[in-house]
């Protein structure tokens, strides 16, 4: 098979690495499309450090080629998205149903070969089977969108309740969504402008960019009192997380699900004085039947956010392009 494989950082060489055999309880999956997050650039530029040579790739559908021994959830020719986690289901954390915390806990595409090549070999119960007559490709955020699912979840937002959702990215294009389906009214900031007009289109009822004013100004604005009920963080720079706690009125909750990688300037007696909750969401864990639920229902649109697709051939240019501002989702077609 051919498969993007990731030697040292930014060495990605596309090559023809011997296909995966499905051993018991395995899925082979002939992968149809992969998509590229920032995790991905951070494994490819190093930030990330993984076991070398890695085949990348965590966001990723197809259809299921093998099945080996023992395997009764898919079946060869099935449509499936991957949820490209799994735990170990022995430890404390697994047995008392915390397996998205699970200290030793595998991810496809970071700790062993993932999605972006021809052909990937995964437990068969990551495999998640398409709706009927549901587009392959329609599937592709499912995994950022389980993410999203759950952290809205955490946030407990009600009918009828503000919300706001920082950054504009795949996370807070998905969570302005998600929130409408709550019955939540959507407040969606950005730092820049240029993806709040998607953000209105996809169900936001008001826009804020931070280039041209203050969040925490359009957050009382817009609720018509202290701030936001609930406030959705997918940013995940440590400026966001401070931004994130201005939108709260006093009372609010706070729930963040980007990953800041360097430490965040908070002034924690913010937090006293006005009481706010502040939660982390990490990844999922059963949130994947519902994300495929809203996609095809359709109050989930995850098409107008794959802005770019490359052939697998190509995979440094989507790299690049991942990068640009102009991206928002890039999809890898092996
Ligand atoms: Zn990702
Ligand atoms: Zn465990």
């Amino acid at each position: 098979m051919k498969a993007a494989v990731l030697y040292a950082p930014k060495d990605l060489r596309v090559q023809v690495a011997p296909d995966p055999a499905p051993g018991v309880g395995e899925a082979l999956v002939r992968v149809r499309a992969a998509g590229l997050c920032g995790t991905d650039f951070r494994i490819w530029a190093g930030d990330r450090p993984v076991r070398y040579p890695l085949i990348m790739g965590h966001e990723f559908v197809g259809e299921v080629a093998a099945v080996g021994p023992g395997v009764q959830k898919v079946r060869p020719g099935d449509a499936v998205a991957v949820e490209p986690n799994y735990s170990c289901g022995q430890c404390a954390l697994c047995r008392e149903g915390n397996r998205n915390l699970c200290l030793s806990r595998t991810a496809v595409g970071i700790d062993v070969d993932g999605g972006l090549a021809e052909l990937a070999r995964v437990p068969a119960r990551c495999c998640w089977p398409t709706p009927k007559g549901m587009p392959l490709a329609s599937l592709l955020l499912a995994e950022p969108l389980a993410v999203v699912v759950r952290a809205v979840r955490r946030s407990g937002v009600r009918t009828a309740e503000t919300a706001a959702v920082l950054g504009a990215g795949t996370l807070g294009l998905l969570a302005v969504q998600v929130l409408r389906t709550h019955g939540a009214r959507v407040l969606a900031v950005s730092r820049s402008g240029r993806r709040l007009l998607l953000a209105r289109e996809l169900g936001a009822e008001a826009v804020q960019s931070l280039s041209d004013g203050s969040g925490a100004d359009a957050s009382r604005r817009f609720s018509g009192r202290e701030g936001v009920d609930v406030v959705i963080e997918t940013a995940g720079t440590p400026e966001a997380v401070e931004e994130a706690l201005g939108l709260a009125r006093p009372g609010g909750r706070v729930v963040l699900t980007g990953l800041p990688h360097e430490p965040s300037r908070v002034q924690f007696s913010t937090v006293v004085r006005r009481e706010l909750t502040i939660i982390g969401s990490m990844i999922y864990q059963d949130e994947f039947p519902e994300a495929m639920r809203l996609l095809e229902g359709g109050a989930v649109k995850a098409d107008p956010l794959v802005t770019h697709r490359f052939g697998l051939d190509a995979v440094g240019e989507a790299f690049i392009a991942q990068q640009s501002a102009a991206s928002i989702k890039v999809a890898v077609i092996p």
